[in-house]
């Protein structure tokens, strides 16, 4: 039934369908970035108010270098595939957020959290690459918005979707605040689905090379994430992002693609 429904929306408002870059799938898409980023923008700024920044300097710095640089990596790669209308409205913030948890989070519109809980399995800047490669493409994937997307539909069924935007700003608001998880312990995401975790560690591992960083560190991160949750860590990360074994075979599997893109 649901599918169904998808289809004939789909249908009905033509231009309810994305395309993801670099992987080119499709993606259902009711929600435009001008009605979401907003939205995504207060969220973010509620969640650093009620935060500490980190006062290490040296990290922080770190975590704003490596995310400009894969910034500037995404750009261009969108410039050259004719696609930088999709970034239109981003407003790119990378924060090191004081908190244990082994943790980092994006936002949609290129608004990223990374926590100091990560730092030292990060161990250098190649490792904040990784994890700052997979979170900038949640965010220019879409990921966020195509899950809202998903909510509206099974929250506002048949109702036209244009009028539930319209009429019910306070529903969609909520939404966001469902697909985000503001409120929760884990500060601003909720577990994103399988696909999308393999779909970002892809393109990450794409994004990462491009601005430079040696795409095999990707694997040896999600290993020592790996021993880490084995032990009394708080879960942070891992609860946002399942880790499989899958994930580092794949990651394997993908780097002579991601080589490609790796300059010296
Ligand atoms: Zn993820």
């Amino acid at each position: 039934m649901k599918k169904t429904l998808i289809l004939l929306l789909i249908a009905l408002f033509g231009y309810n369908c994305a395309t993801v870059p670099v992987t080119g799938r499709k993606q259902l898409s009711l929600i435009s970035n001008s009605e979401l980023l907003p939205m995504s923008y207060d969220n973010y700024k509620t969640v650093l108010d009620s935060t500490n920044l980190s006062t290490n300097k040296l990290q922080s710095e770190m975590v704003k270098r490596v995310g400009v640089r894969i910034q500037k990596a995404v750009e261009e790669f969108m410039a050259q595939n004719n696609m930088s209308d999709q970034l239109d409205g981003y407003a790119w913030e990378f924060n090191l957020i004081e908190d244990s948890a082994m943790n980092a989070w994006s936002m949609p519109g290129g608004k990223l959290a990374f926590y100091t809980g990560i730092m030292d399995v990060c161990k250098d800047e190649n490792g904040v690459a990784v994890v700052m490669g997979h979170e900038v493409a949640h965010a220019v994937a879409n990921h966020g918005s195509e899950r809202m997307s998903q909510g509206l539909l099974q929250q506002m069924g048949g109702e036209a979707l244009n009028m539930a935007m319209a009429n019910k700003p306070n529903e969609t608001r909520m939404l966001f605040g469902t697909a985000y998880g503001v409120a929760s312990n884990y500060g601003a995401m909720l577990p994103f689905s399988r696909l999308h975790e393999s779909e970002a560690d892809k393109m990450g591992l794409i994004f990462m090379a491009m601005a430079g960083y040696d795409p095999r560190e990707a694997p040896k991160f999600w290993e020592r994430m790996a021993a880490q949750s084995e032990g009394n860590k708080p879960p942070g990360f891992m609860l946002t992002h399942p880790s499989h074994e899958t994930r580092i075979h794949d990651l394997n599997e993908q780097i002579p693609e991601a080589l490609k893109y790796y300059k010296k």
